[in-house]
């Protein structure tokens, strides 16, 4: 088995809130380990224009409880292209970097997967707000982005309370409704809309008309984006229906934001198992929270997982009106 003296962590794909706690994990717990660790900027990005820096114990102080990445993150397509990726495994080669840790989503994962396939220890770690990663119950940075929504959601319930209006609320997660659900249980919300709940104006109108017969002084709808152009939608409710209605769109402020402790802590089992991972030899993998443990998974096989722990329950309590 090779030995493995230094690593290299990057994040990738979207920013979230507890990637800088994985970070700082990693590069404690492999200086702890005797490893050297090294900092690549910019993702992928930075992998191929060879932005890689050494990392100490003080390099990574004081972030902790910072949101976004000190690593920086961007998204780089070409990375696909075999002869881009081979460049930047030639980059980590020449250091003597023998085993890399990258913090993102799926596609951070097939980068990963290509650079193992060249000879590089890669090991994965979920970091995505929209908590789209199959493989992990929870990704880092979810919680905090349910908490930011949750946050919104309360504050706008006491105006929509106070004007008897109707909210429509839209949360992120690109194709994934976790945050919607999540966030829609934990606000209270009459309806929750996501790609997998499925959309019509129908339904929605019938929670709004079912809240009017109940004189009702609000109503909380949710929506993943990419859905409707919920800004219309509001308009459309209140000429239909005589029940005034906004749409709040929460966009990017859910990306950012000091992360949770229970981020943190994710985030900081993340970065120890994965240098524990690298330190036995381990490749290929990424690292999944799964019945609360932290388990190595084969990337292709994590490709395969589908999960639904938010849905099933947040369909029993989001609806004011009948099933
Ligand atoms: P996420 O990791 O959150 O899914 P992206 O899909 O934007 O975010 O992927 C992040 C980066 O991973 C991309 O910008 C690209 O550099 C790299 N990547 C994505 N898909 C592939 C792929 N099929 N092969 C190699 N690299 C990829």
């Amino acid at each position: 088995m090779k030995k493995i003296h230094k690593i290299a962590v990057l994040t990738s794909g979207g920013d979230a809130p507890g990637m800088n706690a994985a970070i700082r994990a990693i590069v404690r717990s492999g200086i702890n380990n005797g490893l050297e660790v090294y900092g690549v900027y910019n993702g992928y990005l930075g992998l191929v224009q060879n932005d890689i820096r050494p990392l100490t114990r003080g390099s990574v102080t004081n972030i902790i409880n910072r949101g976004g990445t000190i690593l920086g993150t961007a998204r780089l397509p070409e990375f696909a292209d075999m002869e881009v990726t081979k460049k930047g495994a030639d980059n980590l080669k020449k250091l003597g970097i023998d085993a890399l840790v990258v913090i993102g989503g799926d596609g951070t994962y097939r980068g990963a997967k290509r650079l193992h396939d060249l000879g590089i220890h890669c090991v994965g770690i979920p970091g995505t707000i929209d908590n789209d990663i199959a493989s992990s119950e929870i990704t880092i940075g979810f919680d905090t982005a349910v908490n930011t929504a949750v946050e919104c959601i309360d504050k706008l319930r006491d105006t929509s309370n106070s004007h008897q209006r109707c909210s429509i609320i839209e949360v992120m997660g690109r194709h994934c409704g976790d945050i919607a659900y999540a966030a829609g249980v934990a606000g209270g919300c009459d309806l929750i809309v996501t790609s997998e709940t499925g959309y019509t104006v129908e339904r929605v109108m019938e929670v709004v008309n079912r809240a009017k017969e109940q004189q009702r002084r609000h109503i909380l709808i949710v929506f993943t984006e990419h859905i409707t152009d919920v800004d219309a939608l509001a308009k459309k409710i209140k000429d239909e229906t005589g029940f005034d209605s906004r749409a709040t769109i929460l966009g990017h402020i859910q990306r950012g934001g000091i992360p949770t402790p229970f981020d943190r802590v994710l985030a900081t089992r993340f970065g120890v198992v994965a240098v524990q991972e690298l330190l036995a030899g381990n490749s290929g993998i990424v690292l999944g929270l799964q019945h609360n443990e932290i388990v190595p998974i084969e990337i292709e096989e994590s490709f395969k997982m589908t999960k639904n722990i938010f849905r099933k329950y947040a369909v029993e309590v989001n609806t004011n009106a009948s099933k």
